[in-house]
């Protein structure tokens, strides 16, 4: 059983509720999106055919506590199913970056879902398959990526009308790179009071986005 990779790499989470933790990134090649402000684009195509079993023996050479699995758009590969279930099994802290345009439903349960909900400036709002937030747990995460004060009003009403603080562990808004102020984000979400989390990317503060952080 082989999946198309990226790169795997060992580095600091940047973002979602293990931010700042030491974790290795096994990034999955491909996307079916197309979002505006992507900032992997570099992982669309290339990549390299590599076997689940050299992909573990790599992770497991980190000695990780934490395990990302991330793309591109990860679930566009059918083995990628297979890939969170040997992870989870050999114990590490499971999490899976998925842009929230494709099935979910058969993943370990025992892995942190971090799932986008894509927003109307995204340019991609029209792929978010809404059926996904029925299999959310207290153990997985919801993100919106702020592009514009009418994306945050649209994320509020998907709060509201999906009562998502009661389904998910962390609700994450973060604002686009360079697309909307951090702090302007801040202060909205604070006269709002919504109970949600602000977060900016660590990567692109301590790395400029490299890649290989
Ligand atoms: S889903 Fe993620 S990887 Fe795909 S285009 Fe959007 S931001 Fe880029």
């Amino acid at each position: 059983m082989k999946l198309r990779i990226t790169e795997i790499f060992y580095s600091l989470q940047g973002e979602s509720r293990t931010i700042g933790l030491p974790t290795v990134f096994i990034r999955l090649t491909g996307c079916p999106l197309r979002c505006q402000y992507c900032d992997t684009t570099y992982a669309f195509k290339g990549g390299e055919l590599v076997e689940l079993t050299a992909i573990m023996e790599k992770v497991a050479s980190y000695n990780p506590h934490y395990v990302c699995v991330t793309g591109g758009e990860p679930l566009a590969q059918p083995n990628c199913i297979m890939l969170l279930k040997q992870l989870c099994d050999a114990g590490y802290q499971v999490s899976l970056e998925t842009s929230g345009a494709l099935d979910i439903s058969a993943t370990d349960t025992r892995v942190s879902r971090v799932v986008d909900l894509k927003t109307p400036d995204s340019q991609e709002v029209a792929r978010n398959l809404y059926e996904n937030i029925n299999y959310l747990t207290k153990n997985d995460q919801i993100k919106f990526v702020i592009c514009s004060r009418d994306d945050y009003d649209w994320a509020k009403t998907k709060l509201i009308q999906y009562d998502l603080s009661n389904r998910v562990d962390e609700i994450i808004f973060s604002p686009s790179f360079q697309q909307v102020k951090p702090q302007q984000l801040a202060d909205w979400i604070i006269a709002d009071n919504l109970p949600v989390r602000f977060q900016l990317q660590l990567h692109k503060i301590l790395w400029n986005d490299e890649p290989g952080h």
